[in-house]
C-alpha cells in the first residue's frame, strides 16, 4: 500500500496545495519575532526544490502555536516566509490570510516556480475542527496536494486531512512529500520486515504513554529493553520498593501482561538490574511555571530495592553496559525514550551509553531509527544525530504511526 509521492508527479503549471511543519521556535527581540531555530524550514528544502524544479507553483500553509482561532500577530508566520526566501535564495511572496480573495489573487499572478507562503492557518478555528466548508475554501486554490509535515499527520484537521479529500473528490492527486516519504519509509517499511536480530529499546516516563507501541513491538521484536521511568511501574509490579520514583500504580497490570505477552511470544524482555537514584531535598525555590525546584543529594546506584527516600532517575552503569552489548549485535534498532532523565548531566550517563551503542552498531550496518520528541533531542544532546540510520521529525505522530495507528494525514494521501 504504496503512497504516492512528489517524485511521481508531474504538476508543470499546477496549482501545488504543499502542508508543510513550520511550527519553529520564535522570541521577540527588540518588538519583532525572531525564528530561533530554522531546522524545519531547512528540511523541507529539498521537497520544494523538486517541486520547484518540476514547474509547480507552491502555495504553502503550516500552522505555528496555538493561536486557538485568532489572529495573534506573534505567531504570524510571516518571519518564516523572510527566512525561507533566503534559504531557498528566491523571493517567497508572504499572503496575510490563508483563504478568500488576497490569496486567490496572489495565486492568480504566480508563474510556474513561484513560491506564496499563506498566513498561520489556525488563526480560523475551522482548521482545528476539520470544518469542511473551511477545507472546500483552501481548496480552490489546489489542483495538487502534497503533505510534507508528518508531525501534524496524527491530526485531522482541514490542511491536514479535509482538503487532500476534497482535491482527491475533484479526481486531483495527493501526495507525500520527500519528508513524509521518509519517515513513512523508515517507521512503516523498514519495520515491517526488519533484518534480525531486532532489538527495541523502550524508555520515557510512562508505561501508560507507550503501552501501546510495547504491544505491537513484542509481535515483531526480539528483543525488547526497557528502562526510563517507565521501568519502575515494572519493579512495583513485582512487589519491589520503588521509594519516590515516578511510577504509576494503576498500571501493575499492564506491566504484568507485557512480560506475560513477551514469555509467550518468546520475545527477551529486558528489566533494569540496576538503578541511579538521589535523595530530592526541596530548595524552597519555585521554577518558570511555578512547580517547586529540588537539589538531588546522595547520588547512587541501587539494585533491587529503592530505598524510601531516594528517587530513581535511570538505569545504571550495569544495565547500560548490559544494553549496550545487546544493541551492538542488533540488525535493526528502533529507540524510542530516554532510559533516564536525560536533561541533567548528572541522570543522561545512561542514556549516552546507549546512544553510543547505537552508533557503533549503524557503523557496523545495522539499520537504527530513533522515534520520539525527548528520544531525538537525546541524541543529538550526545551529539550522535548523524550517526544513525534515521530520526523521526514526528514526535507524537511517530509515536502514533508506531502503535499501528492510522494517521489521517496519511490516509488521505493516494495510492501509488
Ligand atoms: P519521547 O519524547 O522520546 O517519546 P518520552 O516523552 O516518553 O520520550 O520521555 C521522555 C522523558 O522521560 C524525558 O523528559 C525524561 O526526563 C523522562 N525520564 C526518563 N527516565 C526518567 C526517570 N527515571 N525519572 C524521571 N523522568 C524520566
Ligand atoms: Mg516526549
Amino acid at each position: 500500500m504504496a503512497k504516492l509521492t512528489v517524485r511521481d508527479l508531474d504538476v508543470r503549471g499546477q496549482r501545488v496545495f504543499l502542508r508543510v511543519d513550520y511550527n519553529v521556535p520564535m522570541e521577540e527581540k527588540d518588538g519583532r519575532m525572531v525564528i530561533t531555530d530554522s531546522t524545519r524550514i531547512v528540511e523541507t528544502l529539498p521537497t520544494l526544490k523538486l517541486l520547484i524544479e518540476k514547474g509547480g507553483k507552491l502555495i504553502l500553509t503550516a500552522h505555528l502555536g496555538r493561536p486557538k482561532g485568532k489572529r495573534e500577530a506573534t505567531l504570524s508566520l510571516q518571519p518564516v516566509a523572510v527566512k525561507l526566501s533566503e534559504l531557498l535564495g528566491k523571493p517567497v511572496a508572504f499572503v496575510d490570510d490563508c483563504i478568500g480573495e488576497k490569496v486567490e489573487k496572489a495565486v492568480a499572478a504566480m508563474k510556474d516556480g513561484d513560491v506564496v507562503l499563506l498566513e498561520n492557518v489556525r488563526y480560523y478555528s475551522e482548521e482545528e475542527k476539520n470544518d469542511p466548508v473551511f477545507a472546500e475554501e483552501l481548496a480552490r486554490v489546489a489542483d495538487v496536494y502534497v503533505n510534507d509535515a508528518f508531525g501534524a499527520a496524527h491530526r485531522a484537521h482541514a490542511s491536514t486531512e479535509g482538503v487532500a479529500r476534497v482535491v482527491a473528490r475533484r479526481g486531483g492527486k495527493c501526495a507525500a512529500g520527500l519528508l513524509m516519504e521518509r519517515e513513512l519509509k523508515f517507521l512503516g517499511d523498514e519495520l515491517e520486515k526488519p533484518a534480525r536480530p531486532f532489538v527495541v529499546i523502550l524508555g520515557g516516563a510512562k508505561v501508560s504513554d507507550k503501552i501501546k507501541v510495547i504491544d505491537r513491538l513484542l509481535e515483531k521484536a526480539n528483543t525488547i529493553l526497557i528502562g526510563g521511568a517507565m521501568a519502575y511501574t515494572f519493579k512495583l509490579a513485582h512487589g519491589e520498593k520503588v521509594g519516590k520514583s515516578l511510577v504509576e500504580p494503576d498500571h501493575k497490570q499492564t506491566a504484568l501482561d507485557a512480560e506475560a505477552k513477551a514469555r509467550k511470544l518468546k520475545v527477551d524482555f529486558e528489566l533494569p538490574v540496576d538503578v541511579v537514584v538521589a535523595t530530592p531535598v526541596e530548595t524552597g525555590k519555585l521554577n518558570k511555571k511555578g512547580k517547586p525546584v529540588f537539589d538531588f543529594t546522595n547520588i547512587r546506584t541501587v539494585s533491587g530495592d529503592i530505598p524510601d527516600g531516594a528517587e530513581g532517575f535511570g538505569v545504571g552503569e550495569k544495565t547500560a553496559a548490559r544494553y549496550a552489548e545487546i544493541i551492538k549485535g542488533a540488525k535493526t534498532i528502533l529507540w524510542n525514550g530516554p532510559l533516564g532523565m536525560f536533561e541533567d548531566p548528572r541522570f543522561a550517563a545512561s542514556t549516552n551509553i546507549v546512544a553510543q551503542a547505537v552508533a557503533d552498531a549503524t557503523q557496523k550496518g545495522a539499520k537504527s531509527i530513533i522515534g520520539g520528541g525527548d528520544s531525538v533531542k537525546a541524541l543529538k544532546k550526545a551529539k550522535l544525530g548523524d550517526r544513525v540510520t534515521f530520526m523521526s521529525t514526528g514526535g507524537g505522530a511517530s509515536l502514533e504511526f508506531l502503535e499501528g495507528a492510522v494517521l489521517p494525514g496519511v490516509a488521505a494521501l493516494s495510492e501509488k
